[in-house]
């Protein structure tokens, strides 16, 4: 474990082809039943054995266990049906059909609780944990039930404490939420959106992390992402809010993007997840160029808080391109390292 710049991912990592087919969100397991929960967890197993060949400090399950990141912890609650669907504008931005909300939401049951005892029993590195964060959760869902957008995601934020406490208890070092609505709806994030996050974190002893980013490289980012511009300013509005919550650590969207690298400013005091590989590329970064993005870095955020990551989860890339970008990831940080110690 580096102490000085430890690197980590920001969480999905691809999947074996013999469990669910490559390249593809939402792919159907290939297995059912016992040989299901045998063969997530081998899976987990692998990836957790690329990211320690890769050098990677603070490890992930690569979210082996689950379909999607949002879709599968949704699926272990009440409160939701998942053959009533209804199509809805997911992050503004492309339509997709989704389960309603037809009662009042809760959790019967641990989701990923033996998930994350398993991952803590197969290594001694520090581990994170990824739960999607409540407003990227509405924002996945009709809701027939609260009719509030608000309400619904504080709702969740309770389910989401109570299955973070357990993942705490399992031993998780750090308990991530993904947040990508964050990015879309400025004024809800600072009305409500951090708010709810803090709800999500409350009594918390462990790591707490956001992660905030422009998406995976599947197309309907791709297309949005040409429509904001050159510079893009997103996290200008709800940095500052980010800055000001009791959130531990910011993951956030670097290399090859077109956030202005000035705006990590704003965030100033806070651990900084830096991500130094782009995911919407199967072009390989050289560890030359994942050390200059982190360098650049440097300028906003103090050496001793910044995290060398990806911009966002690698799941749908090709196994072999994620395995090098990993590789690029840890020998970038390694020569930012040897630089700042000589
Ligand atoms: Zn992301």
């Amino acid at each position: 474990m580096n102490n000085l710049l430890p690197t980590t991912t920001a969480g999905s990592l691809p999947k074996p082809s013999w469990l669910a087919q490559p390249e593809k969100l939402w792919s159907p397991w290939k297995l059912s039943g016992d040989e299901l929960t045998e063969g997530t967890h081998d899976a987990l197993r692998l990836s957790l054995d690329d990211q320690r060949q890769a050098g990677i400090d603070i490890v992930s399950d690569g979210e082996q266990t689950r379909q999607h990141f949002v879709t599968t912890f949704i699926e272990h609650l009440s409160g939701v049906d998942f053959e009533k669907r209804e199509t809805v504008r997911i992050r503004d931005r492309y339509d997709a059909s989704v389960p309603t909300v037809v009662g009042a939401v809760s959790r019967e049951k641990p989701v990923f609780v033996d998930d994350a005892r398993f991952l803590r029993g197969q290594t001694d590195q520090p581990i994170k944990w990824a739960l999607p964060g409540p407003m990227t959760m509405v924002d996945t869902l009709y809701d027939a039930h609260y009719k509030s957008r608000e309400k619904l995601a504080w709702e969740f934020a309770t389910i989401l404490n109570q299955e973070a406490r357990e993942l705490q208890a399992a031993g998780v070092d750090i308990i991530q939420f993904d947040e990508p609505a964050f990015n879309v709806f400025f004024d809800e994030v600072n009305d409500w959106g951090v708010a709810v996050l803090e709800k999500a974190i409350e009594g918390l002893t462990c790591e707490t992390a956001v992660h905030v980013c422009y998406g995976y490289g599947i197309k309907a980012n791709t297309d949005w992402k040409e429509t904001l511009g050159a510079e893009w300013r997103e996290y200008e509005g709800i940095f500052p809010k980010l800055q000001a919550s009791d959130i531990d650590i910011v993951s956030l969207e670097c290399h090859n993007s077109h956030v202005p690298i000035d705006l990590i400013e704003l965030l100033r005091g806070k651990k900084v997840m830096v991500g130094a590989i782009d995911v919407a590329t199967a072009t390989i970064e050289t560890p030359e160029e994942v050390a200059r993005t982190l360098q650049r870095a440097l300028e906003f955020v103090d050496a001793d808080k910044l995290y060398p990551s990806t911009n966002c989860g690698m799941a749908p890339l090709p196994r072999s391109v994620a395995r090098a970008k990993l590789a690029a990831l840890g020998a970038g940080a390694g020569l930012l390292r040897g630089e700042l110690s000589s």
